[in-house]
């Protein structure tokens, strides 16, 4: 989701490259929900994100959407979202507390139960991206997460997502679709920006993927 907000509020106002070293590293979330509740609509999902969820998951997008996603409009743009409607009596490091905005995947224990699928945004966290021209930077929001981070990694292992630089490509061309919308809202008419919303959300959400084949190849077949 586009958010425009003053970096040096979020951030400490740097921009990264995936290869450089930031510290991102915590010994383990345990212990701490924060980002995973009350979110509101900030966690969206991209085609892939749906592709990595219909794989790991065993399920078509509509099943999704029916248990663990919605769709919402952000920026102009019709889009899945993770689900944060969840009201869950969480125990970790032997408290208990009461969550009533819980993302559908958090478990009891207060961790996510679809780790290895969880969404870009999930693993990108607590990194931001920052689009400029073709391409895109990465910030850390380091106000964002409520644990001291000690351990320097590389933002494209951090990910945790193969193929990168396919990966890093697409997210570009990704942006590109969406931004072809959002740049332009206020020159399209209400059935232009409807149908456009329509054919993106077919296209690219509701025709479920082929898991046994790679989702670049399918991605720019529906481009
Ligand atoms: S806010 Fe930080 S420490 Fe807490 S769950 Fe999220 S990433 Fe982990
Ligand atoms: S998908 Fe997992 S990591 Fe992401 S918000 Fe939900 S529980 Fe947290």
């Amino acid at each position: 989701m586009i958010r425009n907000v003053d970096l040096n509020e979020i951030s400490n106002g740097k921009l990264y490259d995936a290869n450089d070293l930031v510290k991102l590293g915590v010994e383990d979330c345990a212990g701490c929900h924060a980002c995973c509740c009350g979110t509101g609509d900030t966690l969206n999902l991209d085609p892939y994100d749906v592709y990595r969820l219909e794989a790991g998951l065993k399920k078509s997008f509509k099943e999704l959407l029916a248990m663990h996603l919605e769709l919402r409009v952000a920026d102009g743009v019709i889009m899945p979202f993770l689900r944060m409607d969840k009201t869950l009596e969480i125990t970790s490091a032997g408290v208990s507390v009461t969550e009533k905005e819980a993302c559908t995947f958090l478990n009891s224990e207060g961790r996510c139960s679809i780790h290895d699928c969880r969404p870009g945004i999930c693993r990108l966290f607590p990194l931001g991206r920052i689009y400029e021209g073709e391409g895109h930077k990465y910030l850390l929001m380091e106000k964002e997460c409520h644990k001291e981070r000690r351990v320097k990694i590389k933002i494209r292992k951090w990910l945790e997502t193969p193929d990168f630089p396919k990966y890093e490509a697409y997210v570009d061309e990704w942006h590109g679709i969406v931004s072809a919308i959002t740049d332009h809202l206020s020159e399209m008419g209400e059935d232009q920006l409807k149908a456009r919303n329509m054919e993106i959300l077919q296209k690219f959400y509701f025709l479920d993927y082929d898991i046994s084949r790679d989702f670049y190849e399918q991605f720019h077949e529906r481009r």
